[in-house]
């Protein structure tokens, strides 16, 4: 018997445009797509053909999904599972492919804008400036998920560079008090985007370390939401930038010799 390929797909962060042409084209031709809850929900039923078999993952457990895509991939070519984002951070992708790998299915995996890169271009953000940081950290706090030795985001915080703290909004008190043990300063700005780039859904709260867990409860934001810490916020409005060295016009590089 010959199996189907199993392709893990990050669908975006939520505005299913924001799917790649490669994910899209997958739906497109999917004989089974297993979603990851309502966020990709929209790609998937936007896309998918007529008959493709559709489930959501919300309610089954790790076994269940791999049996779940295993069954599909003996009965047909192409089988889908959805993730928000980017299926590298925070997704079961390697406890899914594991089982597959055992059994023998091809995979594939196709990458997705992650909310983290959403964020940022929804409240016109860099997370990286010359002679600011030149850095970016991709953490959360622990929850049930405990963090491994080294990893507490005071420790992290400690570079004063950019944080962008995943699967945190119910726990902000601890995102504070990790930032306070670094030293960061109370003035120093706080970046909170909720559904990111989801249609008409987004909303985007600016507060700095002392006040941005108050404006959240006030805003009602106590799911899906990013939060960014990060030395670079607010350089929109700065009056004075370190230029890029890229394009300095003493800078010759591959592309471009220096005019002085
Ligand atoms: N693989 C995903 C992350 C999944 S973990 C990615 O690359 O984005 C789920 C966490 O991602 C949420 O707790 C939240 O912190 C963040 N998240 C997912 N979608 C989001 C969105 N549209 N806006 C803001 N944060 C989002």
């Amino acid at each position: 018997m010959t199996m189907g390929t199993v392709w893990f797909v990050g669908a975006g962060p939520g505005d299913p445009e924001l799917i790649t042409v490669k994910g899209r084209g997958l739906i497109e031709r999917a004989g089974a797509i297993l979603y990851a809850g309502s966020l990709v929900d929209e790609a998937a039923t936007r896309w998918a053909p007529p008959g493709c078999v559709i489930a959501d993952s919300k309610g089954m457990t790790l076994d269940e999904m791999s049996a779940w895509l295993l069954a599909q991939a003996a009965r047909c070519e192409t089988v889908l599972r959805l993730q928000t984002g980017d299926p590298a951070l925070y997704g079961t992708l390697i406890e899914l492919v594991q089982p597959l790998d055992v059994a023998g299915v091809p995979i594939g995996v196709v990458p997705g804008v992650s909310s983290a890169m959403a964020s940022a271009a929804a409240a016109v953000e860099s997370f990286t400036l010359p002679e600011v940081t030149q850095t970016t950290i991709f953490t959360r706090v622990a929850g049930r998920t405990p963090m491994p030795e080294g990893e507490d985001l005071a420790a992290l915080a400690a570079h004063r560079c950019t944080l962008c703290i995943f699967l945190s909004i119910t726990l902000l008190h601890r995102v504070e008090a990790g930032l306070r043990a670094a030293g960061w300063a109370e003035d120093a700005p706080v970046l909170v985007v909720h559904k990111a780039s989801w249609p008409g859904e987004e909303r985007i709260v600016r507060g700095t370390l002392a006040t941005f867990k108050q404006l959240c409860r006030q805003a009602g934001i106590v799911s899906q939401a990013m939060v960014i810490a990060s030395p670079t916020l607010g350089a929109r409005q700065w009056p004075q930038l370190t230029k890029s060295r890229l394009y300095d016009a003493a800078f010759t590089h591959r592309f471009r010799q220096a005019s002085a």
